[in-house]
């Protein structure tokens, strides 16, 4: 069944390149296992898969333990009091909102690990939303990532609003590709090179706009299951 899932999910990743004239290896799949078990990411890891990506964090860690080879990707919005166990035991983070919890995780970022990949959260829509940082800040905020020496920067990520029609998410993914590139002029070569778009819904629109991660959970997983389960 889930081999099925990421067959499909691929075809579709390879289909959206081809449509947009991109390079298959231009697009990486990060395969959102949030809630599910760690025997179906084992199953995921069997097939090749080697992204993971993960919002709770007491739900994550016994994951981790369980499959250290793997990368895992913290996704969404990062409480302060979580910055320790997510710069700890997570490869990379999407993403990042403010310079306070860069700061936090760069501290608590173990000196024997390689730094903590940032992928800066836009927020294009919603000015009272608490997840994101608004794109007039975002310059700021990456020059204060450049300074974290436990840090690497990333990429951008976005998240459109659940109600959005597909043509508002085109507009959406193009205005995060605008943006990237404005603030890349600011940075050196190879920084802030990866863009972090589009789920299960929206993936072909994402890579049509320049997704080079795609986070997909339900289609490769099933629904999910809702948190108050666990
Ligand atoms: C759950 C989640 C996804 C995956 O969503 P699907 O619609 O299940 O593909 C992607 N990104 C974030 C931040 C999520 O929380």
């Amino acid at each position: 069944m889930i081999n099925n899932n990421f067959q499909a999910v691929n075809k579709r990743i390879t289909a959206a390149c081809e449509d947009s004239q991109r390079a298959r290896a231009s697009v990486a799949l990060l395969a959102v296992s949030k809630t599910k078990p760690l025997e179906l990411i084992r199953a995921a890891y069997a097939l090749g898969q080697r992204d993971f990506g993960e919002n709770y964090l007491q739900d994550a860690l016994p994951k981790i333990v369980g499959l250290p080879e793997a990368n895992w990707h913290f996704i969404g919005h990062i409480q302060s009091n979580k910055t320790r166990d997510i710069a700890t035991h997570f490869d990379y983070v999407h993403g990042v909102a403010s310079e306070k919890i860069a700061t936090r995780l760069n501290a608590a970022r173990p000196d024997h690990k390689p730094p903590l990949g940032v992928f800066l959260q836009i927020n294009l829509v919603d000015e009272t939303a608490k997840s994101g940082v608004a794109p007039e800040q975002a310059g700021s905020l990456a020059a204060h990532v450049m300074g974290c020496e436990q840090l690497s920067l990333i990429g951008l990520m976005g998240m459109p609003p659940a109600a959005f029609s597909l043509s508002e998410r085109r507009q959406f993914f193009d205005q995060l590709k605008t943006l990237q590139i404005a603030l890349k002029k600011a940075l050196p070569t190879g920084v802030l090179s990866e863009l972090s778009m589009g789920m299960s819904e929206d993936l072909e629109v994402a890579i049509a706009s320049g997704a080079t991660w795609v986070r997909v959970g339900s289609a490769l997983f099933g629904r999910r299951i809702p948190k108050e389960k666990l």
